[in-house]
Formats: structure tokens, sequence, C-alpha cells
């Protein structure tokens, strides 16, 4: 199966200019700008049907078609690159190891929307990835691909990169935008949407990473051709964070409509040491759990949401038989009250209670009643809030709850047994090691997430 962004990956040194120049690269923004008029470019990417690939999955031509181009303001690009959602990171890849195809996209864009400034707002944590896109930029400033009359035409283009400091909810578009003008990271409430009322109060449009990477490929060989790799409205491939449990994590670019099973098992090898899959959480932290006999579902949008989980980020986090769904559900819950912002009173009291239950039922001290009382104070976490960290919160954690009910009342029935036994949340001894000689629980998901996050040469393809 061809590959696209990830075939720049095992390309040695793709992250330098000539080497990108010599393997196609700038050839499609000079198309763009030399050949295209802005207009026909917009159209091509709204029949491309490329969706917004950092989460929220809105198609990117319709995105651009809201901004007005009359207000007399400037309009701005906003390169959302604060990947934070756990259990992703192919932006990571993209960065580090071909950030001239981002830069080429959102040249690409911004003639398409009219745009003359750019900001990349960068993870704080990512270091690598900043110093190889800043030498990028620096490389396409020297060769006149940025700056004034580029590739000798009359449209110009500056690019400014921000660093993050490490807030989750900076990735959050609003909450980006503010703290790119110098303020705390709070989201903003829409509408007004950021097409109308953006960066510094001017009409801007908000990227992600993988979205705009995906640009040079559409404007090259047509929308058509994009369109027809995916399904009904969710066009192209996308770049799946395959980490947990399995034999291979790492990135895998595949058809937005390839099946969860076949990620798992024949991209991803099939799950660790051939034990049995348990559960799987499709698009990130913020997504549904889903049960092993839900993975014959496709991998785009509409077919996630039809399941009631969702396409999110794309990071796919493989939970195998030995895993405590009780733990996992601690460890996700503890990330979101951990992250909330504060300001809507549903998601910080909500998420900082679901937590401190969780972790008093993990300590061996659950109660009778409680898994009812997470169900209700779930109800209200999601629907009445500023921005959609609630959303999501609500959407993992009644899913653990209900698709493994019976897993949190088991385990808070013999609670007391594991306190008086010494037993650790996983229902093993502390200090003793499984049968199987394995500690199972979701912390070893999230390390496998982190060391499949790791750079290194991608292990998939
Ligand atoms: Fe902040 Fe949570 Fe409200 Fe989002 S939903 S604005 S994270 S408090």
């Amino acid at each position: 199966m061809e590959k696209l962004i990830s075939r720049f990956f095992k390309i040695p040194n793709a992250t330098s200019l000539p080497v990108y120049l010599a393997e196609g690269g700038y050839e499609a923004a000079k198309l763009a700008l030399r050949n295209r008029k802005p207009e026909e470019i917009e159209g091509e990417v709204k029949r491309s049907h490329l969706r917004g690939l950092g989460g929220a999955g809105f198609s990117c031509g319709v995105k651009w078609s809201f901004v007005p181009r009359d207000t007399g303001k400037p309009i701005y690009l906003v390169v959302n690159a604060d990947e934070g959602e756990p259990g992703t990171f192919k932006d990571k890849y993209i960065l580090t190891y071909v950030p001239h195809l981002l830069i080429e996209g959102m040249i690409i864009a911004s003639y398409a929307v009219g745009i003359h400034k750019a900001f990349i707002y960068i993870r704080g944590e990512y270091e690598m990835p900043y110093l190889k896109l800043k030498e990028a930029v620096g490389e396409a400033y020297q060769k006149g691909f940025l700056g004034e009359n580029i590739f000798g035409t009359k449209f110009d283009l500056d690019i400014v990169i921000h660093r993050g400091a490490g807030a989750y909810i900076c990735g959050e578009e609003t909450g980006l935008l503010e703290s790119l003008e110098g303020k705390k990271g709070f989201p903003r409430l829409k509408p007004p949407f950021p097409a109308v009322v953006g960066l510094f109060g001017c009409p801007t449009v908000i990227n992600n990473v993988e979205t705009l990477s995906y640009l040079p490929f559409i404007v090259q060989r047509g929308s058509e051709w994009f369109a027809k790799l995916g399904t009904e409205r969710n066009g192209g491939m996308r770049l799946f964070s395959v980490s947990g449990h399995v034999k291979r994590p790492g990135i895998y670019e595949l058809p937005m409509g390839i099946l969860l099973r076949s990620i798992i098992y024949e991209h991803a090898g099939g799950i660790s040491e051939d034990r049995k899959l348990k559960a799987v959480v499709p698009g990130g932290l913020s997504a549904a759990v889903l049960t092993a006999d839900e993975i014959d579902v496709k991998m785009d949008f509409d077919s996630l949401k039809a399941v009631g989980s969702m396409g999110g980020s794309g990071g796919v986090i493989v939970m195998d038989e030995t895993t405590s769904m009780v733990d996992a559900l601690r460890v996700t819950m503890q990330f979101f009250a951990h992250e909330s912002c504060g300001q809507c009173s549903p998601c910080r009291e909500g998420t900082g209670w679901i937590d401190r239950i969780l972790k008093r039922i993990v300590a061996g001290k659950g109660r009778a009643d409680d898994v009812d009382h997470l169900l209700d104070i779930g109800k209200y976490l999601g629907g009445t809030t500023i921005c959609a960290l609630a959303d999501g919160a609500q959407m993992t954690f009644l899913s653990y709850l209900k698709k493994f009910r019976k897993e949190f009342e088991d385990f808070i029935r013999n609670s007391s047994l594991r306190a008086n036994a010494g037993w650790s949340s996983g229902g093993r001894p502390l200090g003793l090691p499984a049968p199987d000689g394995r500690s199972g629980t979701v912390s070893e998901a999230i390390s496998g997430i982190a060391s499949a996050g790791r750079l290194k040469a991608p292990s998939s393809q």
C-alpha cells in the first residue's frame, strides 16, 4: 500500500531541504501559487473530503470557507502542533522527520485563504521536533520559499514558531489562541468561532499539523484521487499512533476505512505475547473505549461516531486481557481532573469528584453504591461546558463504567479482601508478579505509549 506522509520517515535526512527537494518537495506549492487560483484550491480541498486530523474531524475546506475575506483585517493561519492527547504521537514524527512537508502545506493553505502571517504553536515538551522545525523554517527563508515574492510570485508569507508550556488545554483551539496572545490558556465561549474572531480579534484558520501535511498531495494528484482513498465524506489516509499491548507499536499510515481489527492484528502484529484483547481506545484518551467485540469497525470519523466513540486524534491504545479497567479508568480520570482548566463547574468539580472516588475505590475503600453514584456524576459532566474537554472526559468515563460495570462491581465487592490481603489495584499481591509475570495495569499501557512515542526510526510500515 502506497504511503504518503510516512514515506518520508524512512528517507535518511528528509528533514533537510536538499533531500526534501530531491524527493519532489515544494513542487505542489509552486504549482499552486503559479498555476491555480486560491478559490480553485479551496474547492479541491473541499471535494477531497480532507477532515481535521487533530481531533475534531471537521471538513478542512468547509472550515476555510467560513473565513470572511472582506473585513479589512489580516487573516491568520495558526498551526496546532500542541499534540497532547495521550496515545498520540504522529505530529511529532512529521515535525521531526519531514518538517518541510508541513511548511509546504502551510504555504498552500495560506495562499488559498489569503493569509500572509502564520503561527506554529508547538508543544513545549517537543524539544527535538522544535529544533528540526526551526531549522527547516530557516532553510525555507534562505531559499526564498518563505518571506516576500515566494517562487517568484507576488505572494508573501511569514511564519512564527511559538512554544507552549505544557498545558493539555492549550491544544483546544481557543485555549491555544489565548495562550498565543500571551494570556492563560482558557478556552473561549463559542460562537464567535475563530474563523470569524480568532487571533487578536482577526479571522483565523486553525489547522492541525497532519491535516496541512496532506495538502501537497491533494494539489498534485487531485481531490478525486484523495477522496477515493478513504470512505464517503472521510477522504484519504491518516496516521494512526498505535501503543499499548501490541507486538509492534508505532505509526501506521492507512486509509480512513481500515478496520480497527486490521490495525491491531495485521499492521501492529497482534497482542503482545499472544494474549487476548480486552479493550481499545480508538482515537486518543478522550474517545469512548471499545470492547474486543467491537473492533470490526471502520476507522473513519463517521463509522466510529456511529458506534458511540470517535476518531479523534487517531491514537489507538490497546489493552490486553490482563489490564485492570478500574486502574485504567483511574489513570484516565486523574489526567482529565489534572488538565481541567477550572472555568466550568461541571468539568472542574465533576472530574475532581470522579478522580477522588476512583482513587478511594482503588485504595480498597469502595462502597456498594459507588458505581451508581459515579454514573450519576457522569451524567452532568458534559454538554454544558465551554470546551470539549468535559465532553471527552464524559464519553470515555461512561464507556468504561457501562461496558465493564461488572468488573468495577466485583472490584468493590472484593475490596476489603484485597486491602486485608495487601493486594494491588490490579488484583494481584503487591510485590509479586502476576501468574504470567506481568503487572497488567494501564500504567503499563501508558508506558507503552511513552515508549512508542519516543523518537526512533519507525518500526512500522
Ligand atoms: Fe476548562 Fe473544562 Fe470548561 Fe474546558 S470544559 S473550559 S477544560 S473547565
